[in-house]
């Protein structure tokens, strides 16, 4: 006798609907979770920068410090720099850092503010800059940024990523590395708030160090002057951006009666 299976009437491991629309009905689930994610640590961003403590910071800069040690180098004049920084640290700002200014080979027209109060100074700004006051509105604007934690903000998603390896792996870990690695200070961007907040903050650091404000948009006004944007980080977005902020510095100084003096040439 032939032996004939009997087809099973009901499955529990075969489903009634096709495995295609399963496939489509997985893929759309786990993009759906992942898109949440994605906008959620947009969201975590703003809440987590303002709550890292200066101790954290400090070991979210050491992946940092790995991957611009190459490019650090040991320029003439980043004792004076320091000296600038260190300056206005103690006439005029008060910000719970221990800054420190790295100055990098590069010929990009740019400084930076990078976690744990490393500054970072490109040689193209050092050989771009005509007086001391101008140097320092750049430095104090670098301030600004870490007085708003721009500076972790400007991370973005990676902030969040890198927290999360610092304080489960250690600051010495792989995935801080990969990730600060992936970090281009040049273009790190900040919203025009932030940038504003940040030329405030340098304008009054400038008065407060000079007694006036001489030099404070004597920098962007070389821009004006037909230079190209994309080589000026971001300090300049573009020409109307840039007059923007000239305007903006103008009329805060104007505001405050800002009296405009004689310029500190730099050191021979
Ligand atoms: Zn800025």
């Amino acid at each position: 006798m032939k032996y004939t299976p009997r087809r099973l009437k009901t499955n529990v491991n075969v489903t009634p609907t096709s495995p295609l629309k399963d496939l489509v009905v997985l893929v759309g689930g786990l993009l759906a979770i992942g898109v949440g994610i994605y906008v959620l640590m947009g969201f975590a961003v703003d809440l987590i920068a303002p709550r890292i403590s200066l101790g954290l910071e400090k070991k979210l800069a050491i992946p940092f410090l790995h991957t611009i040690k190459k490019s650090t180098t040991a320029h003439k004049q980043q004792p004076y720099v320091q000296s600038l920084i260190d300056d206005l640290q103690s006439r005029c700002t008060d910000l719970p850092y221990e800054f420190k200014v790295h100055i990098i080979d590069s010929k990009s027209v740019n400084a930076a503010a990078m976690p744990g109060g490393h500054i970072l100074v490109y040689k193209g700004l050092l050989e771009q800059v005509s007086s001391e006051n101008e140097l320092v509105f750049i430095l104090a604007h670098e301030l600004g940024h870490f007085a708003h934690r721009d500076h972790l903000r400007g991370l973005g998603r990676g902030l969040v990523l890198l927290t999360m390896s610092v304080v489960l792996l250690g600051s010495d870990n792989l995935v801080g590395d990969l990730l600060s690695r992936g970090v281009n200070f040049t273009e790190m961007g900040f919203s025009r708030k932030q940038e504003a907040r940040a030329d405030t903050f340098g304008l009054e650091t400038l008065q407060c160090a000079y007694g006036h404000v001489a030099g404070a948009t004597t920098f962007f006004s070389k821009m004006s002057k037909g230079q190209d944007s994309g080589r000026w980080g971001h300090y300049f977005a573009s020409h109307p951006e840039n007059r923007q902020r000239i305007e903006h510095l103008e009329q805060l100084a104007k505001d405050h009666g800002y009296p405009v003096g004689s310029l500190t040439p730099l050191p021979q």
